[in-house]
C-alpha cells in the first residue's frame, strides 16, 4: 500500500487506500502507546516545528507528544509573541522558518488556505492542524479511527454530524473522509448554521434533531464556533440547547449502541449535556483524544518516510 502524500493539508486529496493505510498504522501506534512501547528512532534526527497562529490546547499538545514519542526534536513557536505581531507576512515567516531547515512543520491558522500557501514556500513536510473553516485533517482521521475501533468498521454506518456545521473545519474534513469510506452522512443544524451548497455534499439534511438522529450509529456533536460568528446565528444559548443540544431524550432516537463524539473544546449545556459527555457507556470523547496522539504519530511517520525517500529517491511502502 502506497501513501503518496508529501504534505497532509486536507482529507480532500487523499485516496481511501491512503486513509486506510494511515489508520492501520495509527491503530498499531495506539496499541503500542497503551503498552508504553517507545519508538524514539522513527523521527530521530528530524526537527518538528509547531506554529499555532490560533489557540489550541489538545491539538498542539497532541502533536508535541506524538513528535516526542517518535524521537523528533520538537519546537513550539509562540506565534502570538513572534514577528507576526510586528507585521511580518505569513510568507516571510515561512521563509524564515524554512531557513532553519525543519523537516516537519505543523501549522494552525485562522485563514482558510493559509496552510496550503505556506506549504508551497517551504522544503519540508507540512501538516495542517486546522485552517479557518477549511480543513482539520488529523481531527477527521482520529475521529475515523475512534469510530472504526468502536464499531469494528468504517463503512456503511449511519453518522449524524450536528450543530455549527457552517463554521466547522472538523465537519468539512469529516464529511469528506466519511463520504470517501461510503458511510451515510446526516447533517443536523438550524438553517443559519448549515453551509450553503450543502446539496453537493452527498448528505441528508435535517433541521430537527429527533428526526435526524433516528437510528444512527454515531452522533458527532460540534462546538458553537462563537469566534467565527459575526452576527446572531442563534436566538440564545438556552434556546439552542433546547433544540439542538444533545441530551438523553434526543439521544434515545439513535441506535441503542450509538456512540457520542465531540472534537473539543466542549460547551457543556450549550451543544451537549455534561452527563452525556461523561457517560462512559456512550461517550468516546476521551478515546478521541487518545487516538489523536496515535493518528499524529502515524501521519508524521508516513510523511517522514516520504521526505527521506525524496531526499534519496525511491518509493515508500507501508
Ligand atoms: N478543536 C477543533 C478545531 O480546532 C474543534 C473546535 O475548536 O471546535 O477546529
Amino acid at each position: 500500500m502506497i501513501f503518496r502524500a508529501k504534505h497532509l493539508l486536507g482529507i480532500e486529496p487523499l485516496h481511501p487506500t491512503e486513509i486506510t493505510a494511515l489508520l492501520d498504522l495509527a491503530d498499531s501506534y495506539a496499541e503500542h502507546n497503551r503498552r508504553g512501547v517507545a519508538h524514539r528512532d522513527v523521527l530521530a534526527g528530524l526537527t518538528q516545528i509547531n506554529m499555532f497562529f490560533e489557540n489550541s490546547t489538545r491539538t498542539q499538545a497532541s502533536f508535541e507528544l506524538a513528535g516526542k514519542r517518535l524521537g523528533a526534536d520538537v519546537m513550539n513557536m509562540g506565534m502570538q509573541a513572534s514577528s507576526i505581531k510586528k507585521g511580518e507576512t505569513l510568507i516571510d515567516t515561512a521563509l524564515t522558518l524554512n531557513a532553519m531547515r525543519p523537516d516537519l512543520l505543523v501549522v494552525r491558522h485562522p485563514h482558510s488556505g493559509a496552510v496550503d500557501l505556506l506549504a508551497q514556500k517551504v522544503n519540508c513536510a507540512v501538516l495542517n492542524a486546522g485552517d479557518g473553516r477549511h480543513e482539520h485533517p488529523t481531527q477527521a482521521l482520529l475521529d475515523a479511527l475512534t469510530i472504526r475501533r468502536a464499531k469494528g468498521r468504517l463503512h456503511r454506518l449511519s453518522i449524524a454530524i450536528c450543530g455549527d456545521i457552517a463554521h466547522s473545519r472538523v465537519a468539512r474534513s469529516n464529511i469528506m473522509l466519511l463520504g470517501k469510506m461510503e458511510n451515510r452522512i446526516r447533517l443536523i443544524a438550524p438553517p443559519t448554521l448549515m453551509p450553503s451548497g450543502v446539496a453537493d455534499f452527498g448528505v441528508e439534511v435535517f433541521e430537527n434533531m429527533e428526526e435526524g438522529l433516528k437510528d444512527v450509529d454515531v452522533v458527532m456533536m460540534l462546538r458553537l464556533q462563537k469566534e467565527r460568528m459575526d452576527g446572531g446565528f442563534i436566538p440564545s444559548e438556552r434556546e439552542y440547547f433546547h433544540r439542538y443540544g444533545l441530551d438523553a431524550a434526543k439521544l434515545a432516537h439513535a441506535k441503542p449502541d450509538a456512540i457520542v463524539m465531540h472534537p473539543g473544546p466542549m460547551n457543556r449545556g450549550v451543544e451537549i449535556d455534561g452527563t452525556i459527555a461523561d457517560d462512559i457507556n456512550r461517550s468516546v470523547i476521551q478515546e478521541q483524544v487518545e487516538m489523536g496522539v496515535a493518528v499524529r504519530m502515524a501521519a508524521m511517520d508516513l510523511l517522514a518516510q516520504n521526505l527521506r525517500a525524496s531526499r534519496s529517491p525511491q518509493e515508500v511502502m507501508v
